[in-house]
């Protein structure tokens, strides 16, 4: 079983085919996948598209590029569904200083505000972090016992060590299997094995191979594959330590039976 913890399939790209993109996924063995919400319409559709389907596991956040004034009322809205029990995490939350679409202090309030929801939830938090390792590390530290995945590691393997100090978990995507990005693929080299984790981030950063295609989770194999080479393990080993990891954070339903 491959479990694709960051897929985002409520994307109008996939408006047109989404039943035929999920049943691609099921026919690779990506049986479980995390359907990751941006703002409070697309957490929404996340539960909606999640109820009634087996595998398929929402969260709740406002993404940073999102983070712009965020209102009481937004607030209110994305702790109203991480309080549900069928969501299994907090975010998609973070920093982004390189796209900065919102202004950097709007995004620590933001992050600030998910990290300290998920610590009361407990539930683990979703983090995206672009050009902002000081202030995401400053920020996580800032509230101490919270657990969670820096989604898309784009970093190399010389930051890694303070994530995997606090715990985090680390997952990576597509990106990792770009020729360029060799410092990278050192960080997935190096992570620990139950700490882990393969994502599609789709529609974007799909893998080589199918570059400058839509994304979608059936691709996290090609991924997965990649990374299971660069570590000196087999494709099924891989799969089953990463559900496996992603099972135990999420607390996803039969983790301990595969
Ligand atoms: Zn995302």
């Amino acid at each position: 079983m491959i479990t694709d913890t960051h897929a985002h399939v409520f994307w109008k790209d996939f408006d047109g085919d989404r039943e035929a993109v999920l049943a691609r996924a099921r026919a690779e063995g990506v049986e479980r996948m995390i359907i990751v919400g941006t703002t409070p319409e697309t957490s929404r559709q996340c539960f909606e598209l999640c109820d009634g389907q087996p595998g398929l596991y929402p969260t709740a956040g406002v993404h940073p590029h999102d983070a712009e004034g965020l209102s009481a009322g937004i607030l209110d809205e994305i702790e109203e569904l991480c309080r549900r029990p069928d969501c299994v995490a907090v975010g998609e939350t973070g920093l982004d200083y390189f796209k900065e679409y919102s202004p950097a202090r709007d995004q620590r309030r933001g992050f600030r505000w998910h990290l300290e929801l998920a610590r009361e939830l407990d539930k683990p938090v979703i983090v995206h972090c672009r050009d902002a390792n000081q202030d995401t590390l400053e920020l996580l530290r800032e509230v101490p016992g919270v657990r969670g995945v820096m989604h898309c590691y784009s970093m190399g393997a010389d930051e890694l060590a303070p994530y995997l100090e606090l715990g985090m978990h680390i997952s990576f995507s597509g990106s990792v299997t770009y020729p360029r990005n060799e410092d990278n693929r050192e960080a997935a080299r190096r992570v620990p094995a139950d700490r882990i984790l393969v994502e599609t981030d789709c529609p974007f950063l799909a893998p080589q191979g199918k570059r400058g295609k839509r994304n979608e989770p059936a691709y996290v194999k090609l991924t997965l594959e990649h990374i299971a080479a660069e570590r000196e393990t087999s494709a099924d080993e891989f799969a089953r330590q990463t559900s496996l990891n992603a099972a135990r954070l999420f607390g996803l339903d039969g983790a301990a039976t595969d």
